[in-house]
């Protein structure tokens, strides 16, 4: 069973992002649980989450269809000390307004090096970061992203995603997802059938599909191998339309939540109706 949903909005409470992922038809969805551009948010009130929890259960959701997606500013390997510190800080209060909403999962970009530090020691402060924010916090899985590699944001190579995870302690709390436009633009091919075929191998031989938390459906409006990160909407980007229907007759994307960051929000609910198609399709053949 596949879970399809999108990156909805939570404006006006994070109860809204619960009817948003159900007017568009979805299984699955995403959300900020606070502002994303900004380092504080106010606490959740019980009232807030009292509300997410009863729309979740109203409409369906269990956690394991959720991936709430942390702040842009945080940067967990960050090269200087006091920075690092403040970007710690914020992924434990992001991890516990998880836990209060009674979310599992926290997906998040890795970290940059800023030029300033090596790669390897940059994967090495992101570990330990992950490592303290699940040692100060309970039940939510550190879900790492795959990055287009723009600029000095590590996590473009499989290897990044291995050597971060070889760096955590707490195994049963760390994952990967994987953003198809990312990994395209990071020069893992996905144009065909044979190539998903063998950019997975490549990702199960080095990470395992057993870390596999979730994943981002992007086309991708940045060429091949460009390290440029800009999503298009499925089929209208370099990757087509093939990459995405072979995921979705893939059982090894069963069970997790597949989300849409795709341009255009107006055909999300189109863009889900036919992911679902897909698997359908399959189940028929
Ligand atoms: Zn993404
Ligand atoms: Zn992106």
């Amino acid at each position: 069973m596949k879970y399809v949903g999108a990156h909805v909005s939570a404006s006006g409470g994070v109860d809204q992002a619960v009817i948003r992922a159900h007017e568009l038809n979805a299984t699955a969805f995403a959300l900020f649980t606070k502002n994303q551009r900004q380092w504080k948010a106010a606490p959740l009130t019980a009232d807030v989450t009292d509300k997410f929890k009863r729309a979740c259960q109203e409409y369906g959701y269990g956690p394991q269809q959720i991936l709430p997606h942390d702040s842009y500013l945080i940067n967990l390997g960050h090269p200087v000390p006091d920075a690092l510190e403040k970007s710690r800080e914020a992924f434990i209060d992001e991890m516990e307004r998880c836990g209060e909403l009674g979310l599992t999962l926290l997906n998040f970009h890795p970290g940059s090096h800023l030029m300033q530090i090596e790669e390897e020691r940059c994967l090495a402060l992101i570990a330990e970061s992950i490592n303290i924010a699940l040692d100060k916090t309970q039940g939510v899985t550190a879900v790492i992203e795959n990055t287009a590699g723009q600029g000095s944001n590590l996590g473009f190579r499989f290897e990044h995603l291995a050597a971060i995870i070889d760096g955590v302690e707490d195994k049963s709390r760390v994952g990967v997802c994987i953003d198809t436009c990312h990994a395209f633009a990071a020069g893992y091919d996905l144009r065909t059938e044979e190539e998903c075929a063998k950019t997975f191998a490549d990702f199960e031989r080095t990470v395992g599909f057993s870390y596999l938390r979730g994943m981002h459906l992007n086309d991708a409006k940045s060429a091949f191998n460009s390290h440029v990160d800009r999503h298009h909407s499925l089929g209208e980007g370099n990757i087509g339309k093939t990459a995405f229907s072979w995921i979705m007759r893939d059982p090894r994307f069963d069970g997790i939540p597949l989300i849409l960051e795709t341009v255009n929000p107006d055909i999300w609910a189109e863009e889900i109706a036919w992911l679902k198609s897909q698997e359908r399709a399959e189940e028929a053949a």
